[in-house]
């Protein structure tokens, strides 16, 4: 039985999809004006456990996620300057080509964490015609009031606006107010921006479209409300995303989705928390974040941070630190020549009855459990070390890989190939060792380790690992 944390009850609920089996889930995807970073990845690696785990149990899941396309401001509260006109001139291209460089590069990043593709990406400038629907529908419902710059959701107009952050409006007019509110027209200062007209701060911008209000853009909490509806529904069962987004926009688009429809918009609200560095929160606008490629360059393998992300509970932060992504590297690379050692698993029939589906439940029931990966991690360890038969352990692993994404299906059986070179060393090196010349078998444990080989001196023999660093 699945069991997640549901932000807008604030408790570990049992998860009881509206029409079962099929399961309806939805993400925040990334606003495309700057490379995808290491911090935005944690979240997608945690939504692609979640869709795993949801496949695991054999419910069947439609994942939609949205790709923000459409300019938008940078702070979340409709002023200051639009992100992805601020891209175009940072990198000298168009916005239209901001987007897609980006978008391209966040697939990439997320390819190489094996991140499984959703089954629907709706892009925000592909469904401006949606959003001006569900807008209309707010205007007939008298959610709305009109400026001269914008169309605005009113918040009074909504009693519970501030269920799911749990927040009382004073604080979030406070903060609303040390920032800069250019509309003065603006009755709340937590109104928010459905449709901007092409006036004022906006009047040349470039992303824009016709509507039943003349010339102008959507705001951004709109798309995610349309794209969600357009996709599973006016009722969905799981809306991921990061923890910023709970006090803002995931607030918003809950407003305007019940505001429209008057039912329930989402049943689960499921919320990442943070990876940060230095004890900071990793993000564009603070420039202290790391890049895939840098990780790439520096000589680890992209699988090694996915499992980094593993040994932390996606609802603590995690600090990012070179020494920790070595550790899960390290970790990654023993279980990998664990299973280069075991032949390719072979499923017989009735072999689900051996001492290996033990540790299979264990480990379903800590995924189960509001996705406590660490601990289905340290399953994965404990299987490994009892005393199962390689075939049991090797179909369980796979299974298990389905939902742990560590591609370990491609080293089941394949020893490692040590260079002729490689082995001369070796061979030297345990002669001076049984020589009892420990200061030249060291020299030659560091030369062989700096051509990717690492030594593990057992009972029986030297044996040869590849090592990553
Ligand atoms: P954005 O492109 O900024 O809208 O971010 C895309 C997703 O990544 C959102 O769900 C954010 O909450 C999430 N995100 C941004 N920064 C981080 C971070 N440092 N750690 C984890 N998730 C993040
Ligand atoms: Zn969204």
């Amino acid at each position: 039985m699945l069991k997640l944390y549901n932000t807008l009850t604030k408790k570990v609920e049992e998860f009881k999809p509206i029409n079962p089996p099929s399961v309806g889930m939805y993400t925040c995807g990334p606003t495309v004006y700057d490379y995808t970073h290491i911090g935005h990845l944690r979240t997608y690696v945690g939504n692609d456990i979640l869709r795993r785990i949801l496949e695991a149990n054999e419910y069947q899941v439609k994942h939609v996620m949205n790709i923000t396309d459409v300019g938008h401001l940078v702070s979340d509260r409709d002023s200051g300057e639009d992100k992805m006109e601020k891209g175009a001139k940072q990198f000298g291209k168009s916005v239209w080509e901001v987007a897609k460089f980006f978008e391209d590069y966040f697939f990439r990043s997320q390819d190489t964490l094996n991140i499984k593709r959703p089954n629907v990406i709706a892009k925000a400038t592909d469904h401006v015609e949606e959003q001006i629907k569900l807008i209309k529908k707010l205007e007939k419902n008298g959610f709305t009031y009109i400026t001269d710059q914008a169309i605005y959701f009113d918040i009074t107009k909504f009693p519970t606006y501030t269920k799911l952050s749990g927040q009382r409006l004073e604080e979030k007019e406070i903060g609303a107010r040390s920032d800069v509110v250019v509309d003065k027209q603006k009755k709340n200062p937590q109104d928010f921006a459905l449709w901007f007209f092409i006036v004022g701060h906006f009047k040349d911008h470039v992303m824009r479209w016709s509507s039943p209000w003349g010339e102008g853009f959507p705001g951004w909490h709109i798309e995610c409300s349309a794209m969600a509806m357009e996709y599973l529904g006016d009722s969905i069962d799981i809306h991921t995303g990061g923890v910023d987004h709970i006090p803002v926009h995931h607030t918003n688009e809950i407003a305007q989705s019940e505001a429209a429809t008057g039912k329930p918009f989402v049943k689960y609200w499921v919320h990442h928390e943070f990876l940060l560095v230095d004890g900071e929160k990793m993000s564009k606008s603070k420039k202290n974040f790391y890049r895939i490629d840098e990780i790439i360059q520096k000589g680890f393998d992209p699988i090694a941070l996915r499992y980094l992300f593993l040994t932390a509970h996606y609802r603590d932060k995690l600090n990012f630190t070179w020494k920790s992504l070595q550790a899960a590297q390290n970790a990654l690379n023993n279980l990998r020549n664990e299973i280069r050692q075991w032949e390719v698993p072979i499923r017989l029939s009735g072999q689900s009855k051996d001492n290996v589906g033990q540790f299979w439940q264990k480990f379903l029931d800590a995924a189960n459990n509001d996705l406590n990966m660490p601990q289905a991690v340290a399953v994965v360890w404990e299987m490994i070390a009892s005393d199962a038969t390689i075939s049991s352990k090797g179909w369980i692993l796979l299974d298990m890989d389905k939902i742990l994404g560590l591609r370990l299906d491609e080293y089941f059986g394949k020893p490692i190939e040590v260079p002729e070179n490689v082995m001369k060393l070796v061979e030297q090196r345990e002669q001076v060792r049984k020589s009892g010349d420990f200061e030249k078998a060291d020299k030659l444990r560091k030369e062989i380790k700096s051509l990717g080989f690492e030594i593990e001196d057992t009972p029986t023999g030297p044996n040869v690992k590849t090592v990553v660093n």
